[in-house]
C-alpha cells in the first residue's frame, strides 16, 4: 500500500463508503466507519483525530486502556468499540473503557457484563457476535445457538443488545455470512449490523451493514508485531 497521508486515504474511504451505500439504496449516514486503531502507532491516531474520526475499534482491553482514557477528553465525541475477543475477568474493564462491545458471545460473558452494567452503572452498547462459519477457532456464538442466545441476553439478562457482528472466514466469500447474518437479525428486530473489513466492506454495505470496521484501508498496513 502506498504510504499516502491519513486524510487522502479518509477521503477515498468515505467516497467508497458513500457510492457503496447509494448503490444499495441506502442513506450515506446509515454507515459508520469504525477506525479500528489496534496496533498502530499513535502518530496515525492523532491524525485520524484531527481529520475528525471519532469511533474508533480496538481488539485488545490493555491496549485499550492505555491508550484511550488520556485521548478521550481531547475527543469529546469519542466512541469506543471493543471488537477483539473479551475475557471474562475483563468484563469490569471492558465496561469502564467502551463504548460499545461487539463480541459479546458467550453466556458466562455476558452474566459478567451484566453484572458489571449492574455494579458501575455504564451500559455499553452490545452487538452479539456470530461464528457464522462454524469454525472451531473462531469466537463467536454458535450459528444454531444464536437465537436462544440472543433472547437470553435481552429477556433474562435484560443487557443493551442492539445488533449482531461477524467475521466471515477467510477463505469463503463473505457474501453469504453476511446475509445469514442480516437474517438472524431481522428475525430478532435488531437494527444493527457490524460486518465488513478493509477487504469486504463495500459486500458488507450491499448487505446491510451499519458499522464498517475498517484498519489497513485507512491506516495503513500494522506495524509488525501486532495483530
Ligand atoms: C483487525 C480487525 C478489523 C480491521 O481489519 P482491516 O483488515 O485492517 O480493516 C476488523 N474487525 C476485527 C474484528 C479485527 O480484528
Amino acid at each position: 500500500m502506498r504510504d499516502e497521508p491519513l486524510e487522502e486515504r479518509l477521503a477515498t474511504l468515505r467516497a467508497r463508503i458513500v457510492r457503496a451505500a447509494r448503490e444499495a439504496g441506502r442513506p450515506a449516514d446509515s454507515v459508520t466507519l469504525v477506525a479500528v486503531s489496534k496496533g498502530q502507532p499513535p502518530a496515525r491516531i492523532a491524525a485520524a483525530i484531527d481529520a475528525g474520526l471519532c469511533h474508533f475499534g480496538e481488539n485488545r482491553v490493555q491496549e485499550a486502556a492505555l491508550r484511550w482514557p488520556p485521548l478521550r477528553p481531547t475527543v469529546p465525541a469519542l466512541t469506543l468499540a471493543l471488537i477483539g475477543r473479551l475475557q471474562t475477568n475483563k468484563a469490569a474493564d471492558a465496561i469502564a473503557l467502551f463504548d460499545e462491545i461487539h463480541t459479546l458471545d458467550r453466556t458466562s460473558l455476558a452474566e459478567a457484563l451484566a453484572g458489571s452494567m449492574a455494579k458501575y452503572g455504564r451500559r455499553p452498547a452490545c452487538f452479539i457476535q456470530v461464528n457464522t462459519g462454524a469454525e472451531p477457532q473462531k469466537a463467536g456464538i454458535a450459528p444454531e445457538a444464536a437465537d436462544a442466545f440472543i433472547e437470553d441476553c435481552r429477556t433474562r439478562l435484560g443487557l443493551p443488545v442492539v445488533g449482531l457482528m461477524c467475521l466471515p472466514p477467510a477463505a469463503d466469500p463473505p457474501a453469504p455470512h453476511f446475509a445469514f447474518l442480516r437474517q438472524i437479525a431481522r428475525r430478532h428486530g435488531l437494527a444493527q449490523l457490524s460486518m465488513g473489513m478493509s477487504a469486504d466492506f463495500e459486500t458488507a454495505i450491499a448487505l446491510g451493514a451499519t458499522h464498517v470496521r475498517i484498519g489497513t484501508a485507512l491506516f495503513g498496513v500494522r506495524p509488525a508485531a501486532t495483530v
